[in-house]
């Protein structure tokens, strides 16, 4: 076995969640070793959230300029993307250059090392040749990579998967893309508003599978409005590439495009991690960890990972949790109280306590005063930015009834709102509220809109703090905003 060098927490993977963790145990005087095998700060800043949001704002931005012919004289529009490419390996990614990210944790004392970390038994990451052996904790934040189907032919063709779609420099004349959630769906009308004709596969009977059904059919609409040709209902059987252009083959149904893009989910990759050197099963889809990130032992988990919610707003709440847990983890190991304690810790673990206290102030997790916070996601908001927005949290109508809850649905057409009707171009959504009626509070609710996902907010707090259905009736909502359509999908309730 080789020679381990002794360190405070090893953190594995510095995407969103494990470079928040490890900065901020860092920053918390722990000795902490930070193990990154690509950029540090992971796929959000590199090939998702932020890129994806510029090509998104690019995009809108032509949109509305189409409109001014409906509302305000005439314009022409002539797309390019260069700018848009320049923007994302100019300002978002330095060339997909992370120098920024690793000085940022650095500089917060941590130590970074480069390389695949793998488990090696309790306690200890290898990484290459060296072992780190941790006195406190191991964070795996190790995210996912694209899952792709197996279909027969595709492993042998050039397909895209986001990271080709958000590094294009020249856009392809058209493109095929293969799946119909948020991420396919948010790059297909991108490249249909600058000019590609694009065709999207999705094999469920309607795009957006996860959402509220009326929002599936706005956005659908809206796509098409775009240009966008969708197919639902179609599993793909074969895919060809001839050199030049890809052919998907669904019975004697045949999809062709010059690119190919398979955003067909992800997956975390448990076999690569070494989880079977700690007693864990690494044949699982995604990594389980209890209300405070505990995996097992020693070993706690953080983001994508975790199965919880594939966004970076879940991995920087987990983050808040790992963070806390783990400071009191080293309180109670160096003879301290636990968080519910009150005395202070001896020896560098100061710094550990107002940590904590951090965590817990700006956490947001179901936390009690003086103690460490655990998750809850009743309030999970997920936001898809196609135009229209499709904002949701907590459950769909038909999760809330499957659990047999006593349900009540609110439902209003955003465009008969006083602010759709003025808003008119792009005016399509809904709002869609979902009620326990014995308990007299919203469980769910969709937001869809020009700003759904901001509009989405008011929802978020209704359903994390169960404001009660009576109370939101009587509350004062602007007018003429986009928001204002919530109180008449709170009268609709039924
Ligand atoms: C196109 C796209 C758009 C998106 N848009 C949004 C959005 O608008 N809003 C939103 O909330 N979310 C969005 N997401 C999701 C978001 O990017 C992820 O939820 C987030 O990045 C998860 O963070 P993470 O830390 O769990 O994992 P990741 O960001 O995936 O980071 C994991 C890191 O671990 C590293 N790693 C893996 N294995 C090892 C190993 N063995 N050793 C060392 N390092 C390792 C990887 O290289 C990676 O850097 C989007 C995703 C995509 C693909």
């Amino acid at each position: 076995m080789a020679e381990s060098e002794l360190v405070d927490v090893v953190v594995v993977g510095l995407g969103v969640g494990g470079e928040e963790v490890a900065g901020r145990l860092a920053e918390a005087g722990l000795a902490v070793v930070g193990i990154e095998r690509d950029l540090v700060g992971g796929e959000c800043p590199y090939w998702g959230c932020i890129p994806s949001k510029m090509m998104i704002r690019a995009a809108n931005a032509l949109a509305e300029a189409r409109r001014v012919n409906e509302l305000a004289g005439s314009a022409e529009v002539r797309p390019d993307w260069a700018p848009v490419a320049k923007r994302i390996r100019e300002e978002a990614t330095d060339t997909w250059d992370d120098r920024v990210a690793v000085d940022r944790f650095t500089g917060k004392g941590g130590r970074f090392v480069r390389g695949s970390g793998r488990l090696d038994g309790p306690n200890r990451v290898r990484v290459g040749d060296q072992v780190f052996e941790a006195r406190y904790a191991v964070v795996l934040g190790t995210g996912t990579r694209p899952s792709v189907p197996p279909i027969d032919g595709l492993a042998d063709t050039p397909y895209w998967t986001n990271h080709q779609a958000i590094e294009v420099e020249e856009l392809p004349e058209s493109l095929l893309v293969l799946g119909g959630g948020a991420i396919g769906l948010e790059l297909a009308q991108v490249f249909a508003r600058f000019g590609v004709r694009v065709i999207v596969v999705e094999a469920a009977d309607r795009v957006l599978a996860v959402e509220e059904p009326e929002a599936s059919e706005v956005a659908a609409e809206a796509l098409r409005a775009d240009g966008v040709e969708i197919h639902t209902g179609v599993k793909a059987e074969r895919v060809t590439h001839d050199g030049t252009s890809f052919t998907v083959h669904a019975g004697d149904r045949a999809f062709g495009g010059e690119k190919l893009l398979v955003v067909t989910g992800r997956r975390a990759h448990l076999e690569e991690l070494g989880l079977d050197s700690v007693g864990i099963d690494c044949t699982q889809r995604y990594l389980p960890v209890n209300e405070r990130m505990h995996a097992a032992e020693g070993i706690w988990a953080v983001g994508d990972l975790t199965g919880e919610g594939a966004f970076t707003h879940i991995a920087m709440y987990q983050a808040g949790i790992v963070v806390a847990d783990v400071l009191d983890h080293v309180r109670r190991m160096k003879g301290g109280p636990d968080a519910s304690g009150t005395a202070s810790v001896v020896g560098g673990a100061a710094g550990a306590v107002s940590a904590v206290g951090g965590a817990m102030s700006t956490g947001g997790s179901a936390v009690a005063p003086g103690s460490v916070p655990v998750a809850d996601y009743r309030a999970l908001p997920r936001v898809t930015f196609t135009d229209p927005e499709v904002g949701a949290v907590g459950l769909t109508e038909q999760q809330a009834r499957s659990r047999g809850i006593n349900v009540q649905v609110g439902y209003t057409d955003l465009t008969s709102s006083t602010r759709g009707w003025i808003h008119k171009a792009g005016s399509a959504g809904f709002i869609k509220l979902v009620a326990d009626a014995d308990r007299g509070v919203l469980i769910g609710a969709t937001s869809v809109g020009p700003a759904g996902g901001e509009v989405l907010s008011a929802l978020v707090v209704a359903v994390h703090a169960a404001v009660p259905v009576s109370q939101l009736r009587h509350m004062i909502y602007a007018y003429p905003t986009f928001h204002r359509a919530i109180e008449d999908a709170l009268r609709n309730l039924k």
